[in-house]
């Protein structure tokens, strides 16, 4: 059985579909990219995998788990978004800690473990500083060790390097690969850029108008069916 298996999910905002039909596995620790063009609906797609929009109708297992009842806390999936979405008004640390808070882990422990993430991310001389004291790439890898201290089962990244300017998404590219490589992390990652896809990825899933329109690995994408 797969380590994630997506079975006929389906979603629509009132009489528009947003995707239909949507089938495709993750093996433990691979790495997946959803490629498609903007408006497809890949980001509406990750969003229903965590939990915070519902589907219409589908499964979605998780170790053999359908995890589509459960609330996005239960879920144990990491999210990092194009925008970063950090608190404005908590240092890096605090920011990164909060997850943790809510689950009312020891202080030790949350301390301990913020300390290791933030080292992930290289930013443990960043812990005491707040977002807007940041680069855009430095927040992202706040955002990435946010998602990381939960010790998620599965990570979701929706366009994480698209704000970012050419240097600075290759330099994260390159480590967001390396965290994943590291933690063996499942990963699902969410581009309409090919070249990312390309380099990034063990598989690739392209999606267009809300379907999944081919699965494989980089080469086949170039090979007619
Ligand atoms: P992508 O991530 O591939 O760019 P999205 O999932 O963001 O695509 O969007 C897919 C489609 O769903 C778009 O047409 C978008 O306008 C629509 N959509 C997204 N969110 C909502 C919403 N909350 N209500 C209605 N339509 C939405
Ligand atoms: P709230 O509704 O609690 O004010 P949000 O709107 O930020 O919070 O998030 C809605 C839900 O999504 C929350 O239950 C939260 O646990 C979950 N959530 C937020 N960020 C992430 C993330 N990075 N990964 C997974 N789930 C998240």
């Amino acid at each position: 059985m797969s380590y994630l298996s997506v079975n006929q999910l389906n979603k629509s905002y009132g009489p528009t579909s947003i995707f239909q039909d949507i089938d495709f596995t993750a093996s433990e620790g691979e790495f997946v990219t959803l490629l498609g063009p903007s408006g497809c609906g890949k980001s509406t797609l990750l969003r229903c995998l965590a939990g915070l929009t519902p589907v219409d109708s589908g499964q979605v297992l998780l170790q053999g788990q359908d995890i589509v009842p459960l609330t996005p806390q239960k879920r144990s999936i990491g999210m990092v978004f194009q925008s970063y979405a950090l608190f404005p008004n908590m240092t890096v640390e605090r920011n990164v800690a909060f997850g943790l808070k809510m689950q009312k882990l020891a202080a030790a422990d949350i301390q301990r473990r913020v300390g290791e993430v933030l080292e992930l991310v290289e930013l443990n001389d960043y812990a005491k500083r707040y977002p807007h004291q940041l680069s855009g790439g430095q927040c992202q890898r706040v955002a990435l060790a946010r998602s990381l201290v939960t010790r998620p089962r599965l990570l979701l990244l929706d366009e994480p390097l698209s704000a970012l300017d050419a240097r600075i998404r290759r330099h994260l590219r390159d480590q967001i690969r390396r965290i994943q490589k590291e933690l063996n992390l499942t990963t699902l990652f969410v581009t309409h850029d090919q070249e990312e896809a390309l380099t990034l990825s063990d598989r690739i899933v392209l999606m267009n108008k809300g379907k999944i329109v081919q699965n494989g690995n980089a080469e086949s994408l170039y090979t007619q069916p």
